[in-house]
């Protein structure tokens, strides 16, 4: 199957997430900080995030990964592409509940409200969950063993050092209302984790 279908897929998914966060990004950087928790460790992974992020786009562009190109199979496209429209959605979603309480990295921002409703209703990091379904999204329908999971893992990893010291400082700041809200939720998917 022509490789272009796939690259096609990849660019549009890639232009979509940047769109929906311009705004939110553009919106946050008006309202205060009222905490920085941001360290080195954060910004070596949000770092590797964007990392994660460029490589998909730099297979679209050119041939530098071409040794570890695989043929495309129409069913792994569709699935991957089936993700990436999902976990898009609830991207979306999760910055539209958060509103200006969005940020980047570990900032508690001016007038910071604990939401918990929307997407955040069931599930603590929905924000969170839509990366990892891109990312497996992407993982699929990218025809490349480098390009395709580097976003998943790159994304992963920045999870998995992340999470538990964004809720100390949720919990840090909200205190019992923060503890009360994690006993009714999950952190990734409703119900199960
Ligand atoms: N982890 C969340 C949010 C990611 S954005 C998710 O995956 O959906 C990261 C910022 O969002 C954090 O710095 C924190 O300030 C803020 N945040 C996280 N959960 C929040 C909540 N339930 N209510 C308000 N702000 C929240």
């Amino acid at each position: 199957m022509n490789v272009w279908y796939a690259k096609a897929v990849v660019l549009a998914a890639s232009v979509v997430m940047v769109a929906i966060r311009a705004p939110h990004g553009g919106r946050s950087r008006k309202v205060a900080i009222a905490r920085n928790c941001k360290g080195p460790l954060e910004i070596f992974l949000l770092t590797l995030a964007w990392i994660g992020f460029f490589v998909p786009l730099i297979w679209v562009i050119s041939p530098a990964f071409w040794f570890a190109d695989y043929e495309l199979h129409i069913a792994l496209l569709i699935a991957g592409a089936v993700l990436l429209a999902a976990g898009l959605w609830l991207f979306y979603r999760a910055h539209a509940d958060l509103g200006t309480n969005w940020s980047v990295t570990l900032h508690i921002r001016e007038q910071h409200r604990l939401v918990t409703h929307g997407v955040y209703r069931r599930m603590r990091h929905p924000m969170y969950t839509s990366l990892f379904i891109y990312g497996v999204g992407q993982a699929l329908a990218l025809p490349n063993w480098i390009a395709g999971p580097s976003y998943l893992v790159a994304f992963g990893i920045l999870f998995a050092f992340r999470v538990a010291a964004e809720e100390r400082m949720m919990l840090d700041q909200f205190g019992d209302e923060y503890a009360a809200y994690c006993s009714r939720t999950r952190r990734l998917v409703p119900g199960v984790w």
